[in-house]
């Protein structure tokens, strides 16, 4: 620790030692993680103004033999930081396609969409086209039914390569949504020039809009922009039938949130959609 000072050289040597221990254990973990097959997916609803389930987003867990299941936001960080995310990411997409695929065989589920999270360090690999083409085509998954999720981080760097990759993918047909809208810091003029299929309007301004005129206001703005740029809006976040009902009455077309159902397993969904 760097002796700044006896306040904070006595909280890192109190605090450090186990915060860096528990990150090397997720670190090591985590590729054990990958080689055994403890990572799986979970599949959050989407459903369309009536209710109707149109979709799903892949969410990925850690089923850790000692510690349980592990959220995303406790190793994607993590696995960001130390190049883990390109394997992990190979894995989801390999995943979610192999489930897409079998999808398209049932009548009563081939409808459905798949919203994958890519990270920044994903899409700026420079065989990032090859390996999408290559998983859709090798699983047999429809490229209509895959959605690309990216965040405005994805999309600061490299503006003209990374609009070059999505245009390639979208000749395939492949969708993107761009996700967490409203809290990143991309530019209106970005914005206008990517080959975006969906906006996501982040939860913190879904669950802020009925408390605060402000959170309300960026969700309308959003829902606005949406329709003049000709995207499909959807919420995320949606716990309480005020909040749908808020945002229908705006106009909102697409929802997902706790109040339509939380991430489950694929049977779990597969359930629902033939109850
Ligand atoms: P995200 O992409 O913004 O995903 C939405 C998160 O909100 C999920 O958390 C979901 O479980 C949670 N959520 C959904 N509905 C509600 C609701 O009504 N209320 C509340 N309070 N929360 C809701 P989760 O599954 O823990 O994932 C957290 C983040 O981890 C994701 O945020 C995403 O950034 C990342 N992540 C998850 N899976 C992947 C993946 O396969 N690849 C990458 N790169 N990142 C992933
Ligand atoms: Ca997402
Ligand atoms: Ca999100
Ligand atoms: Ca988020």
């Amino acid at each position: 620790a760097k002796n700044t000072g006896s306040n904070s050289l006595c909280f890192f040597d109190t605090r450090m030692p186990a915060q860096v221990r528990e990150r090397s254990d997720i670190e090591a973990g985590l590729r054990i993680a990958l080689e055994q097959d403890q990572l799986v997916l979970h599949y959050q609803p989407q459903v369309d103004r009536d209710g109707h389930i149109i979709g799903a987003e892949a969410l990925i867990r850690w089923c850790h033999p000692q510690q349980g299941m592990i959220s995303p936001g406790r190793f994607i960080p993590l696995a960001e930081a130390n190049g883990l995310i390109l394997p992990i990411g190979n894995w989801v997409l390999e995943t979610a396609c192999q489930q897409l695929a079998r999808w398209a065989e049932v009548p009563a589920l081939a409808h459905l969409t798949l919203s994958v999270n890519v990270s920044a360090n994903q899409l700026s690999q420079p065989d990032f086209v090859e390996r999408v083409l290559e998983v859709l085509q090798r699983t047999g998954a429809p490229a209509q039914k895959l959605k690309l999720e990216l965040t405005e981080s994805a999309l600061v760097h490299e503006i003209e390569e990374i609009i070059r990759k999505m245009s390639v993918l979208k000749e395939h047909g492949v969708c993107f949504s761009l996700d967490d809208f409203g809290t990143g810091y991309s530019s209106l003029n970005y914005l206008s020039r990517l080959p975006l299929d969906q906006l996501k309007i982040d939860q913190s301004f879904v669950q802020g809009m009925l408390q605060d005129t402000n959170s309300a206001e960026i969700a309308h703005l959003i829902m606005l922009l949406a329709e003049r740029m000709g995207l499909v809006v959807l919420a995320e976040g949606v716990e309480t039938e005020e909040q749908r009902a808020a945002l229908l009455e705006r106009g909102c077309q697409q929802f997902q949130g706790y109040l339509f159902g939380r991430p489950m397993t694929v049977e779990q969904l597969e359930g629902e959609l033939q109850a």
